[in-house]
């Protein structure tokens, strides 16, 4: 399908809109359970990163689903198609010197080796934000586990559908035990060098 498609290189590389920003661009991704988190601490991260003059960019499951994948559902084949999607775009917001965070429930090991692969490993910084899902479902902050018990949904992850926990992650946030602020200090000390410009 590709095969009359050609790469154009840019003008503008990602090292001099690094240059121009004053810090590298990565990728930040967040997975967990729903409600387990990833929102909350992804939009607390960026505020601070924003509040350090750094460029940055959220990207939200929920918020993704009601467009660029708003074609897709909860399907093991839609799930793998919708973290494409979603690593293509990150990667293309890096590109573009940006600090994106990806919060993405993203319950596959597979997917999340798949994103790896389209950002890079060494541009990937990945968070595992655990709670335990009795703690998730008492938050039930959208009503969802609610109505994936009652049979309502299908295909929730933690209810119907399993949740593979990553084994490689970067860092390991428990949300049951720390603050949200506590967490966001967590993931400013362990990002400090990945942003730091080479030699600056
Ligand atoms: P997710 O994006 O993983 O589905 P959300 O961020 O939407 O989860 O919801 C998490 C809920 O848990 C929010 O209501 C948030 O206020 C609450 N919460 C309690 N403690 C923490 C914590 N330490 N970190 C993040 N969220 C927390």
């Amino acid at each position: 399908m590709t095969e009359n498609v050609f790469y154009q290189a840019p003008s503008v590389t990602r090292t001099a809109r690094e240059r121009l920003n004053g810090h590298r661009a990565i990728v930040i991704w967040f997975t967990g359970l729903s409600g387990a988190g990833k929102t909350t601490l992804a939009n607390a991260l960026e505020a601070e990163l924003h509040r350090q003059g750094r460029r940055t960019l959220v990207l939200d499951g929920d918020n993704v689903r009601q467009g660029l994948c708003s074609d897709l559902g909860f399907s093991a084949k839609d799930r793998h198609e919708n973290l494409r999607r979603v690593g293509e775009m990150a990667r293309m917001t890096m590109e573009a010197g940006v600090i994106t965070l990806a919060a993405f429930i993203s319950p596959f090991e597979e997917d999340r080796a798949r994103v790896r692969d389209i950002v890079g490993p060494e541009n990937l910084f990945e968070i595992y934000v655990r709670c335990p899902l009795a703690v998730c479902e008492t938050r039930d902050v959208k009503g969802l586990y609610r109505k994936a018990r009652q049979g309502e949904i299908s295909h929730f992850t933690g209810v119907s559908a399993p949740y593979e926990e990553p084994t490689s992650a970067h860092l390991v946030l428990d949300t049951s035990v720390l603050s949200a602020s506590e967490c966001v200090g967590r993931m400013l000390e362990s990002l400090q060098s990945r942003l730091a410009l080479p030699g600056g």
